[in-house]
Formats: structure tokens, sequence, C-alpha cells
């Protein structure tokens, strides 16, 4: 664990890894500090104390995924298309040539690509105006595989060059597995569009979690941190009893994203001889198919049934009984009281609740207590080093 800290030329103006210059240990020991303030309550109710936050033994190159806004050049970078970062609460453009927190190679790819543009003429998204053509580019790479999947994010349809940019590309980076368009017109702050077009490879990549393979397409949500999704998966799944009596049991994945946890889970049930049926619930249709895809991929199809559905719909639509246990993973907003009611009427043994905003998730477990539940454990992780965040896996049952 690392008692130094680290120096970026632009940490301050980019703003991404706050604590930077904090050394590590310490800033494990804010977070944990912070966790117990926050669940101080939830502790003192049930009787339990914070375990201690899970750190990284090497807290640098952890984000396997990396972007660049595009914006057209200026004097100051004598006419050369801007790539970089956003500065902190500005839409200005810091140049970074390489990123600490970043797998190596992939800030180097999101430079490359604005200058090879910049040399086939292909003109950067002037935002002010809505004119130009590149907006973003976006870099993924695979944790457990050789993967790299670039996505370059184009105001229109319109992609002049295409040909001899991808090829340009392959050439500086033959490390590159799939480069795909993905097509966003819309005036928005939101850096990908809806629709996509393969321009080399097989148009999505791969990476594996715990064992379990999983397709990533330009627009499917999967964690930056694949080291530490694994440590967070792992807490969340050994929480889950298996029947003793081999009795089928029926797990609940919601929020599943592209079933991860949930596919996770199965594998890991049947690897110690146990059944586990698992329904996982997921609003973006996209990710439902990648789903029902990384199913097929890891042989648990029979075991794993993904339904597209607003979380809390489908839970008004079930019977008491329905389900053993819920995995629930929401966005940073949290569940809803609609939803957490659901489960208190569902009734299933257990519980666990996956968390990116440890506040939300507090307010939720009230709701989840009044119902009937206790808190057994509550496990910070730190999935984003020299930054504020923190990840909770938090355990109930009743
Ligand atoms: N467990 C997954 C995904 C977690 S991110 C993983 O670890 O990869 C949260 C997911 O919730 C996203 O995939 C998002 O699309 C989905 N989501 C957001 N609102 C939802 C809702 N109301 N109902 C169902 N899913 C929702």
């Amino acid at each position: 664990m690392g008692y130094k800290t680290y120096t970026c030329p632009i940490a301050k103006r980019c703003g991404g890894c706050e604590l930077l210059a904090v050394p590590y240990d310490l800033q494990l020991k804010r977070k944990q500090q912070a966790m117990k303030e926050l669940f101080r309550e939830v502790c003192a109710q049930d009787a339990l104390a914070v375990d201690p936050i899970r750190g990284m033994d090497v807290s640098l190159a952890y984000r396997h995924k990396a972007a660049t806004p595009f914006a057209p050049g200026s004097r100051a970078t004598g006419g050369r298309m801007r790539c970089g970062f956003y500065e902190r609460g500005t839409h200005r453009i810091v140049y970074c040539k390489e990123c600490l927190v970043e797998a190596k190679g992939a800030r180097r790819i999101l430079c490359d690509v604005a200058r090879v543009a910049d040399e086939l003429h292909i003109p950067a998204y002037a935002e002010d105006r809505g004119r130009g053509v590149l907006r973003h580019a976006v870099v993924r790479m695979g944790y457990a595989t050789h993967d790299v999947l670039l996505t370059i994010v184009t105001n229109g349809t319109t992609l002049p060059h295409a040909e001899r940019f991808v090829q340009r590309l392959r050439r500086l980076h033959p490390e590159l597995t799939v480069i795909v368009q993905n097509v966003n017109d819309r005036r928005t702050n939101a850096i990908l569009g809806t629709r996509n077009r393969t321009l080399f490879g097989p148009g999505v990549m791969h990476d594996k979690l715990l064992g379990c393979t999983f397709e990533i397409g330009p627009t499917s949500f999967y964690q930056t941190n694949p080291a530490q999704t694994e440590v967070l998966y792992r807490l969340a799944i050994e929480g889950i009893d298996k029947d003793e009596a081999g009795n089928p049991e029926t797990l609940l994945d919601a929020y599943c994203g592209t079933g991860t946890i949930g596919i996770c889970a199965a594998k890991a049930a049947e690897r110690e001889n146990c059944s586990l049926q698992v329904i996982g619930v997921e609003l973006v249709s996209n990710a439902v198919g990648c789903a029902r895809r990384n199913a097929r991929a890891n042989d648990v199809s029979e075991k794993c049934r993904f339904v597209c559905s607003d979380a809390t719909e489908w839970m008004a639509s079930q019977q008491r009984s329905a389900v053993d246990a819920v995995v629930l993973d929401p966005p940073r907003a949290g569940s809803t009281p609609e939803f957490l009611a659901g489960v208190v009427s569902l009734a299933p043994k257990q519980v666990v609740y996956v968390s990116c905003n440890p506040a939300t998730q507090v307010r939720d477990l009230a709701t989840l207590r009044e119902g009937g539940y206790a808190v057994r454990r509550i496990i910070p992780v730190d999935l984003f080093p020299h930054t504020k965040h923190v990840e909770t896996v938090v355990h109930l049952s009743r």
C-alpha cells in the first residue's frame, strides 16, 4: 500500500484526481472515517461496525476506460485540434499526454485520434455553433483480455475519409481490435448517441470478471476499474446463502446492466454444486440483449433470465416469495420508495445493496429497516483511488 504521493502536471486544472496529493493510505483512512460517520446510525441500530475499506495494492492505471472531448484548434494550439480533459467545471480542454490512473497506452490512442484527424482535415465539433464532426473518443481496454475498443463519436453520420482514418489509426496502434463510429447529433453534454457503425473488427469487445466472459459494446455500461469490480462482486455474491438442501433458490439482480453480477453469481453457485436461478431486470434494452448473450457465452442461459423493464414496475408485478434473495445496484440517485416497498412485500430472506453513492443508500436502508430487515454487514470498496468516490456493499436479512 502506498505512502507515496504522485504528481500530475494538470492535477489542479483537471480535477479528476482531487486527492492525488494525499498519500493513498491516508485517502483510505479518510474514506473509512467518512463511511463510519455516514453509517453511524445504521451501525448503532444494528450493533455492527463498518468493515475495513478494500483498497488497491497499486492505485495507478486502474481505469480501463478513457475518454476525450475534441474542439477546434486555436492560435494557442498552433491550429491543432484540442483533446484531453475538460477543466474542472468548464468546457475548456486541458491537454493531457499521459494520465496516471488510466490503463497504459489508452491516452496515447486518444491523442492520436486528434492528430490523424488533423492530418486528414476532419474537423472537430464546435460546441458553441453545433458544427463540425469529431465530438469525443472513448477507449476501452480489456483487463483480462487484449481487446481494445475505440469509439469515435461524430456529430451526424458523415465521417469524411473514414477508411483512411481507420487505416492510419490501426497502423499507429496495432493493438486496436475494434473501431466503432457512434453518432450523436443532439445538442447535449451526453457523450454517446444511440447509433453505432462498426468501422473495423467485430463491433464489440470482451473482458473477463471472476472467470466469466462479458461482451462490451460501445454503449454498454461496464465498470471502469475491473480489478476492484472483482472485489466488489465477490463481496456481493459471497453474502448470498445457498440452500443446503439443494433446493433451487431464486436471485433477483435488479438494475443488472449487462447481467454481470447475476451471471457471476450463477457461475459461482454452479461451482459449489448449488442451484441458483437468476432474474435480471434492466431498463436499457441494449444492455438486456447483451446480458442474454453473456448468459449464453457463459453457459448459464438456462439459469439466467433477463427482463427489460423499469425495476420499480417489475417489482410491483411480482408475488410474495417470488425471489429468495435480491441484489440491487442502482445508479447514483439510488432506488425508489416503491421498489423498496416491493422488496419488503416480496420478503426475500436476503438483500444485497451495492451502491456507487452511499448517501442515497443510507436513505434507502431506512426503508428496508422499517420493513423488517436488519443490516448485517457494510463493506466499502475503493473503486476510484485519488477521488472522493466510495462504493459500498451492504448485506441485509430478515
Ligand atoms: N450491476 C451492473 C450495472 C450497474 S449500473 C454492473 O455492475 O455493471 C446501474 C444500471 O441500472 C444501469 O445499467 C442502468 O441502465 C440501470 N437502470 C437505471 N435506472 C433503472 C430503472 N429505473 N430500472 C432498471 N434499471 C435501471
